[in-house]
């Protein structure tokens, strides 16, 4: 918290969340409603993660990071009534409860003068709580993927999702979370619910540790350091940070309880993979997921069979670099245009659909993502190997048309990304006039490094034709989306 450490052991949680969801009843939250939440990772956020399902409301977590127009129009779909902030927001909640009429209650975590308080509306709760009778299939959490193109698509998360979400986190070739675990939550509640982290920790007693909002590299290190962190959980742009910082002071952390680095939202490079390995004798856990699926899709362990376990390390990072395997409950496929599923041989790369409860419901006949059979297009392409581990190629809209061939902009980073000199890097299509578009490195620069485009030109040429190599490179700061991953998009319209 902003003035120090606060610890609470999970009774207290409980009796806290047991109450909030008191009060929340107490104000008209119920069955058929939501409370919006403008929250770091911490205490209040992770009472009203597990409150809200309790009063048989949804939790939405919205999102800081969106700009006030899509802030609003997140709030306003989600339909919430009240919505819990944190004071450092009061300069806008101002601004958007003056837009938004319909949101009868601002309460304020924190001092202010915005909104009621927090501590007030809890204290104020009734002390004890009849939990309503709640449906499987009801809603317990609105989350909003931050949208490509036009407004963030809002996702339903059912009790049944995230309870069959939570049991897939848990099993030992998936995160392995255990109850002896200490369990860093860098990814926001408001990406997914922290991708589900909080419950599985809750369910199992797994120690949680929540940055509030103090996640630079150098505070989780501490973190890491000081709370004795044994699985933490984060996307590859904060893991590339972190190796950043202790390349930059390789004595100062030790993180000598650190197990495992679970990257997910996009896909880390070997060069990272080996670092936590050598550096911390941690595993990097890579981990495909998307928040219409609640949001875990796949994850892989690097030995999750006997096979696997025999490998020698640089065997070994072959399969680091996949997705892994599905988590139990989910179904995944690899499809051609007309539909037709690919063979598994790691090789065919196709649109990756899948099906299963976690997927998120509600289809209309014309959704442009709904397959027959129950079936989701993701919108990323995809090969699987023959024994069920899936390699994520690029997103569809991230691929690089080159005359009538594809690049995969996340091939490119992966190669380019493993070079020392290079911190960050995002490859993107540049509109060409004679091949359509072709690939541009954005790099951000490891301190005191340079890079030129002809050397990242050779060093490519070793593996790739050469018509799939960088036509510039250009060092800048890479943007981020509202979830800390790369902004592609942006970075694409930029250079338009
Ligand atoms: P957004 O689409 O706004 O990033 P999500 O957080 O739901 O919102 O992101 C899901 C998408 O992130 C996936 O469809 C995929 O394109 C990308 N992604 C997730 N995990 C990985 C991964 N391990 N490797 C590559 N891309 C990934």
């Amino acid at each position: 918290m902003p003035d120090g450490p606060r610890r609470r052991c999970w009774p207290e949680v409980l009796a806290a969340a047991e109450r909030t969801a008191a009060a929340l009843a107490d104000a008209g939250i119920g069955r058929g409603r939501s409370v919006g939440t403008l929250l770091w990772n911490e205490h209040a956020h992770l009472d009203l993660a597990l409150a809200a399902p309790m009063a048989g409301a949804a939790l939405h977590p919205a999102n800081p990071r969106l700009s006030d127009a899509d802030l609003e129009w997140t709030i306003r779909a989600a339909g919430d009534r009240i919505v819990v902030f944190d004071a450092e927001f009061e300069t806008r909640v101002r601004d958007l409860a003056a837009r938004l009429p319909e949101v009868e209650r601002w309460i304020r975590v924190g001092d202010g003068t915005f909104g009621e308080s927090w501590a007030a509306f809890v204290e104020g709760a009734p002390s004890s709580f009849d939990a309503p009778s709640i449906d499987e299939n009801d809603p317990m959490a609105i989350c909003f993927t931050s949208g490509t193109t036009g407004h963030p698509k809002e996702v339903v998360y059912t009790h049944r999702s995230s309870y069959v979400h939570t049991l897939g986190l848990a099993l030992t070739d998936t995160m392995h979370l255990s109850g002896t675990d200490t369990a860093l939550a860098v990814v926001p509640i408001f990406h997914a619910i922290s991708w589900g982290l909080p419950y599985a920790a809750a369910m199992l007693g797994s120690r949680l540790v929540l940055p509030h909002r103090r996640t630079a590299p150098e505070d989780l290190l501490d973190l890491i350091d000081s709370e004795s962190v044994t699985v933490a959980v984060g996307v590859p742009v904060v893991w590339a940070g972190v190796m950043q910082a202790v390349l930059r002071d390789p004595r100062r952390w030790r993180c000598r309880h650190l197990r495992r680095v679970v990257c997910g939202g996009g896909a880390p490079n070997l060069e990272m993979i080996e670092f936590f390995r050598v550096k911390f004798g941690a595993e990097l856990i890579h981990s495909w997921g998307m928040t219409e699926i609640n949001p875990v899709g796949t994850m892989g362990r690097h030995a999750a069979t006997p096979e696997e376990a025999a490998l020698e390390p640089v065997e070994a990072q072959a399969i680091a670099l996949k997705a892994g395997r599905p988590l139990p409950m989910l179904e995944v496929e690899i499809v051609d245009e007309a539909g037709s599923v690919l063979p598994h041989d790691d090789e065919a790369a196709g649109s990756l659909v899948v099906r299963g409860p976690t997927v998120r419901g509600g289809f209309a006949a014309d959704d442009p993502e709904s397959l027959p059979g129950g079936w989701m297009r993701t919108g990323d392409v995809a090969s699987i190997d023959d024994r069920g581990r899936v390699t994520i190629r690029d997103r569809e809209k991230d691929l690089i048309r080159s005359g009538s061939e594809w690049i995969s902009s996340l091939a490119l980073e992966r190669l380019i990304g493993a070079m020392p000199e290079v911190a960050l890097v995002a490859v993107v299509a540049r509109p060409d006039p004679k091949w359509e578009e072709r690939p541009v490195a954005v790099v951000e620069l490891a301190r005191g490094a340079s890079l030129d485009l002809e050397t990242l030109r050779t060093r490519l040429a070793a593996t790739l034709p050469k018509w799939q190599l960088p036509d510039d490179l250009l060092v800048r700061e890479i943007p981020l989306t509202g979830t800390g991953k790369m902004d592609k998009r942006a970075l694409r319209e930029s250079l338009a």
